[in-house]
């Protein structure tokens, strides 16, 4: 049986990746990915230039985002795919989730700068694609260019994580809320790589079972954030809500990411690929 190469989570420089749409279209299509979706952290503004990238490479498109949610006192991503990238409410919602984004990277500058790192706000901005969406990442490659840290990795673990010198609290959006932009905007909101949160098993559930209530209806079983044995973890989990499952790369750049983008293992044969209930929104070529 044929299952489908598709990558339904990756980043450009429209937020923290480093390659531009056409670029990551052109690398997804080389890597044998037949099914993609850029998912940009809290933006559609790459949406369009994906697409067309993807039709021209005869690779079929979903649309896709990667939404920041504050869920428990931490930040849980939510994948959306498939939706209308025009939708009015969507677009809002986006808007005011970036929002809050140049204040929160003034006060880690700030931060940064208690610790003898100066100008770290600037340093960061060399990196951003889209003044709209400054990350933490781009602090990462700033202080591995100044010699702070050898790799944006060590970054994050020494200072851009909670009870770290340089890390902000902040509120991002609403788990209803960011289920709802999706779906009501034809799309299917997905649980992005649920192995990084460091949930116990009680909140974990809580997470599911509030998803599914607000109408979520998939999950990452196969990214580039799990171990294999975290696969057939999140595979028993997509049984037990039952959930569609996805596959992603969560590629960012060529020489960070260490997983590239269409070459993760196939979803386990047990599970729904959450594509088969998005084929009317697949655009091709
Ligand atoms: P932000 O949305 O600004 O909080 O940045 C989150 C992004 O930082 C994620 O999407 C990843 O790309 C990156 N990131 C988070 N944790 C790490 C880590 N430990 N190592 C490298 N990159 C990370
Ligand atoms: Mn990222
Ligand atoms: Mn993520
Ligand atoms: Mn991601």
């Amino acid at each position: 049986m044929h299952l489908m190469n598709a990558d339904l989570h990756c980043h450009s420089n429209v937020s923290d990746g480093t390659l531009s749409p056409e670029e990551v279209a052109a690398r997804a299509h080389r890597n044998g990915v037949e099914l993609w979706s850029l998912t940009d952290h809290d933006e559609i503004g790459g949406q369009a230039r994906a697409q067309a990238a993807a039709q021209a490479l005869g690779m079929g498109y979903l649309t896709g985002s990667e939404i920041s949610v504050t869920f428990a006192g931490k930040t849980v991503h939510i994948v959306g795919l498939g939706f209308d990238a025009t939708d009015a409410a969507l677009m809002q919602g986006l808007a005011d989730t970036r929002g809050g984004r140049e204040r929160r990277a003034r006060d880690m500058a700030a931060d940064l700068a208690r610790v003898g790192i100066p100008n770290a706000f600037e340093g960061a901005l060399k990196y951003v694609g889209n003044p709209d969406l400054i990350s933490r990442t781009h602090f990462a490659r700033y202080m591995v260019e100044i010699g702070v840290c050898a790799e944006p990795h060590e970054v994050f673990r020494r200072y851009l994580t909670e009870g770290k010198p340089g890390f902000v609290e902040h509120r991002w959006a609403k788990l209803a809320d960011a289920v709802r932009w999706i779906t009501e905007a034809g799309g299917i909101a997905v649980v992005a790589h649920p192995g990084r949160y460091d949930f116990t098993p009680n909140e974990e559930y809580a997470l599911f079972t509030e998803f599914k209530g607000h109408g979520g209806r998939g999950v990452e079983v196969v990214t580039g954030s799990h171990t294999v044995a975290e696969y057939a973890k999140y595979a028993d989990l997509a049984i037990e809500f039952d959930l569609l499952a996805s596959r992603g790369s969560d590629f960012h750049d060529p020489s960070e990411s260490h997983t590239d983008l269409g070459t993760l293992p196939d979803l386990p044969g047990k599970l729904t690929p959450v594509w088969e209930a998005l084929s009317e929104r697949i655009v091709r070529a």
